[in-house]
């Protein structure tokens, strides 16, 4: 990580460690594209988002990701890499609108946003849609809310109308065609365990993975800018535009004394 960074990287950390999760995720997305206006990222598409994260890990901590996930059958953990550079390269297609034609029903629809998945998320929490089934109910909120125009049998159907009468297979293709336009959107483990052979599937978020490690990189930076300061009576602004390697020897030599 560039020295210089370091300041406003701190100040990253500092304003969304007292936030939801779903805060933070905006926090670091806003840190990984600075120069986007006012309104433009709550409308980016959810891969775009995860593409721009997995590029802001990438320049603060590398390519190689690692991990850890429980084996669900065994508990066995298990361990392995992910490379981000290669994840950051996925954004969306298109941004275009998508049509699915199925079961008398054709819809033309855009990917979802941001915007689209948190209020979606709001809405269920808030008991709309399906009862008793609030992650079905997310779902049938975000593919309503992502309809540009629904058609039966060639007539129009309002989308306020959707979440109640689109049949599930429908919403499923139109489910499948996102994600394939958008295949960053959700990054799907499938890791077959080295003790039992069985397979365990889990879903990586990159806005939490990347914030546990920006916290520790935080807690791990101030710890040194302590430790130096006490010694050496920097102030903190010196003490962050020491490059990475000089801190280390600074601390190393402090122990020694
Ligand atoms: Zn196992």
């Amino acid at each position: 990580m560039a020295h210089t960074e370091a300041a406003r990287l701190l100040s990253v950390w500092e304003e969304a460690l007292p936030r939801t999760d779903a805060d933070r995720a905006r926090i670091l997305h806003r840190a990984a594209r600075p120069q986007a206006g006012p309104g433009e990222l709550p409308r980016v598409p959810v891969g775009e988002r995860e593409a721009d994260l997995y590029a802001l890990r990438r320049a603060l901590f590398g390519d190689r990701m690692q991990v850890l996930l429980e084996c669900a059958p065994c508990g066995e953990a298990m361990e392995f890499d992910l490379d981000a550079g290669e994840l950051a390269a996925r954004p969306p297609r298109s941004r275009e609108p998508l049509r699915v034609a199925a079961d008398g029903w054709e819809i033309d629809f855009r990917l979802p946003a941001v915007a689209d998945l948190e209020a979606a998320a709001a809405g269920a929490a808030a008991g709309a849609g399906a009862e008793g089934d609030p992650a079905g109910a997310a779902r049938e909120l975000l593919v309503a809310s992502c309809v540009v125009t629904a058609r039966r049998d060639g007539a129009e159907v309002p989308a306020e109308r959707l979440p109640r009468m689109l049949p599930a297979a429908v919403a499923e293709r139109i489910a499948a065609a996102a994600e394939e336009a958008d295949p960053s959107a959700e990054i799907s483990l499938d890791i077959a365990c080295p003790e039992c052979g069985e397979r365990t599937t889990a879903e990586l978020d990159i806005a939490s993975y990347l914030w546990t490690e920006l916290d520790a990189w935080a807690r791990d930076v101030l710890l040194d800018v302590h430790l130096l300061a006490t010694v050496y009576g920097w102030t903190e602004p010196d003490i962050l535009a020491l490059s990475p390697a000089r801190r280390r020897y600074y601390l190393e030599l402090c122990a020694d004394v």
